[in-house]
């Protein structure tokens, strides 16, 4: 069994989960409409959402029974001014129930209410990522947070640290919409956007004191870093997200789904089946009928890696009727996918048909096309290991045609994630750059002060004496000569960084503008100190302002002089080696390596040892030499040192050679780089470092 249906089981186990988590956050949007405030958010009534966010815990898996006990609600009094916060909670009920028509009466019905754009778009996201339309989903989602925002104070990055809950802050609505964000955004490969808006939603969850949504962030953040390849990361969130839903059985359950589609990603089928075996009793003891059929889907996937394809039918057909019952499309889809590749590995071909043509008629207005591709390719994979040329083929066409599309929208999604990433890296750069732009303005008006002091002064000693004029005449130039060596002095300085002494970023963005301002050539060598946080950690930030000096000093010692050493940021360092050959570049990585980790550095707190991790690359990227810009360049250098750092450290990842014959090619590679490294669309060399 391939690592990609691995993948995409994994995926399903995923994406089902946080259905459940969408489902359970947004039941608890809120407002009454009599309590509406002047300010143009509804007012929030937290009690009653912390009430109602139980009852949409029990929604998830007994529609049912939480509308039942919702109409109860609707009928006390107390609750009279609650009526748009009610209506909400149970649009998302009918939501998970799946109830098309009575979702959409909802919607039109919560429309007639002052203020209730946000919501009535949360509930629209919710359902539609119910049917599996993410893009429609998405859009939803992003009005409703741009509704939610202001009352909750999501600022940019700023939520990382969201000190308190806002009293108005309708913080499971937000988290909810920014749930379904987050699933888009790494559907489309633009990860570092998802794993923000995952951590904005972890910091609601946290602000909101809501463990159930913590955890289930974490489990999010996990499934992130580990598609990023961040091992380290990976395990700290699972075991985070495990410690906070320690005691609440179902967080417990929806962990293990976590646990399970992480151990299915990595290929480790006994760990997979083992969490989802812990995840079943689990959500059987939290009476949990959707999150046990969920678990169902991920054994049926697991029996059909290991070609146990009677366990896997039985499985997969134990979930089916629950799905179908709750109306979840995109849980039964997963459910009759798995169903069709156990049939077509018991060579029941007529069923496996069958199921298919069903499937296909599902699939209508799907649009989740990487989860799509991965199933026909899965499917493709099944007939072609049963002998079914025919079927096979027709399947490859299909996912061809489909890949097509999606590598459309995928590029223009990284494109959007590499402007708004260098975008904020020059907002720093400006900053830094008007901080200092400051301070020659202030020396220029205090030298334009003397001057004016000193001609003054001559004007009046003029009278008295020429002599005397003569000096103050000479004061006067030397003020000025003072002045213009100034000005030369701050913008060199402008372009260096203060503590190393190095080109900064904004010399090299200089440097670029100049030298590439269409197409890059020459070598790049993107180079960031390992663990450094353990150093400032230990021994101090004086110390770990030593050390980067000093890896500074020596990274300029390792290259040649016509190459440029730039601080690119922090504990990160980047080389511009204009005219350095394919072959030589490795060599250069590999004195970078030894010349900065070959020796420890001797600081007042003793010999530290002090490892780098590089990425490199010459551009263009052979064999098709593709013209690149100058920050794709960047991008490229960044992503193979993340696989640097993510294969253990100390070494050097060079990328040598890329199979992608247009720009689209290498859009899609970007897009997913560590899957073009498995699928060896990109090889890459390994140089590593000195041992320990
Ligand atoms: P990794 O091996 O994954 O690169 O781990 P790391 O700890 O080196 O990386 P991370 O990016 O997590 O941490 C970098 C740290 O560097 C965080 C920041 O506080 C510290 N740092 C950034 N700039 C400076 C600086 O100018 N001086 C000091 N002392 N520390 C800095
Ligand atoms: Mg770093
Ligand atoms: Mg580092």
């Amino acid at each position: 069994m391939t690592a990609l249906r691995l993948y995409s089981a994994k995926r399903w186990i995923y994406t089902g989960l946080w259905l459940i988590c969408t489902l359970a956050g947004s039941a608890h949007a809120l407002e009454g409409a009599a309590g509406s405030n002047a300010g143009g958010v509804a007012a929030f009534n937290p009690a009653l959402d912390n009430q109602l966010a139980r009852l949409q815990r029990i929604a998830y898996d007994k529609p049912a029974l939480a509308l039942q006990i919702l109409q109860k609600l609707r009928l006390d009094p107390a609750h009279a001014a609650h009526s748009q916060q009610l209506l909400l909670a149970e649009g998302r009920m009918q939501a998970a129930a799946g109830n098309d028509t009575a979702v959409e009466a909802i919607a039109s019905n919560l429309s007639q209410y002052p203020n209730s754009q946000a919501q009535v778009s949360l509930l629209r996201a919710l359902h539609a990522d119910q049917g599996g339309r993410s893009l429609q989903a998405a859009e939803h989602a992003e009005k409703a947070l741009a509704g939610l925002e202001p009352a909750c104070r999501l600022g940019q990055g700023g939520a990382n640290r969201m000190p308190s809950m806002p009293k108005d802050c309708d913080f499971r609505s937000a988290w909810a919409a920014l749930r379904v964000l987050v699933r888009k955004q790494q559907n489309e490969g633009v990860l570092s956007l998802a794993e923000a808006s995952a951590r904005q939603a972890l910091a609601l969850a946290e602000a909101g004191k809501d463990n159930y949504l913590r955890a289930l962030s974490m489990g999010h953040l996990a499934m992130l870093s580990h598609y990023l390849g961040q091992v380290d990361e990976t395990n700290r969130w699972l075991a985070q997200g495990q410690k906070t839903a320690e005691g609440d059985v179902l967080a417990m359950a929806h962990m293990k789904s976590f646990e399970s589609a992480l151990a299915s990603r990595s290929g480790r089928p006994a760990d997979q089946l083992r969490a989802l075996e812990e995840g079943l009793a689990l959500a059987t003891q939290a009476d949990a009928p959707r999150l046990m059929a969920q678990m169902q889907i991920g054994l049926s996937d697991v029996y059909v890696q290991l070609q146990q394809p009677q366990k896997a039918a039985t499985a997969a057909e134990l979930a089916l009727p629950q799905l179908h019952a709750l109306g979840d499309q995109r849980l039964e889809r997963a459910a009759r996918h798995n169903l069709a590749l156990a049939l077509i590995q018991a060579r029941q071909f007529e069923r496996a048909r069958r199921e298919l043509t069903l499937l296909a008629e599902m699939r209508q207005d799907w649009s989740d096309h990487a989860v799509l591709i991965e199933e026909l390719r899965e499917e493709g994979e099944a007939w072609a290991a049963a002998g079914q040329a025919k079927e096979a083929l027709a399947n490859f066409h299909a996912e061809r045609s489909l890949s097509a599309e999606l590598v459309a929208l995928n590029r223009e999604a990284s494109l959007k994630q590499l402007k708004v990433k260098y975008d904020s890296e020059r907002k720093q750069a400006d900053l830094d750059l008007l901080i200092r732009d400051k301070t020659l303005v202030d020396k220029q008006l205090a030298n334009r002060h003397l001057a004016q002091q000193v001609g003054l002064a001559v004007a009046a000693l003029l009278a008295l004496s020429i002599g005397l004029a003569a000096v103050m005449v000479k004061r006067v130039r030397e003020a000025n000569r003072l002045l213009k060596a100034n000005e030369a002095l701050l913008r060199a300085q402008s372009e260096r960084d203060p503590l190393t002494d190095l080109a900064n970023r904004r010399h090299f963005l200089a440097v670029m503008a100049q030298q590439a301002p269409a197409e890059f050539n020459g070598a790049l060598l993107m180079i960031d100190i390992d663990h450094f946080k353990h150093v400032n950690d230990q021994h101090g930030h004086g110390i770990g302002d030593v050390v980067i000096c000093e890896v500074a000093r020596r990274l300029s010692h390792a290259v040649r002089a016509e190459d440029l050493v730039v601080r690119w940021g922090g504990e990160e360092f980047l080389v511009f080696a204009p005219g350095v050959s394919l072959a030589d570049l490795s060599h250069l990585a590999e004195r970078i390596l030894r010349g900065v980790g070959g020796q420890p550095i001797n600081t007042d707190s003793g010999p530290l040892r002090v490892t780098v991790s590089i990425g490199f690359a010459h551009f263009p990227l052979p064999p098709s030499k593709l013209a690149l810009q100058w920050e794709q360049a960047v991008n490229w250098a960044d992503m193979a040192l993340y696989t640097a750092k993510s294969r253990g450290r100390n070494r050097a990842m060079g990328i040598a050679t890329v199979d992608a014959r247009d720009s689209d090619a290498l859009m899609q590679i970007e897009a997913d780089f560590d899957a073009a490294c498995s699928s060896e669309r990109v090889s890459l060399l390994q140089v590593l470092g000195p041992p320990a």
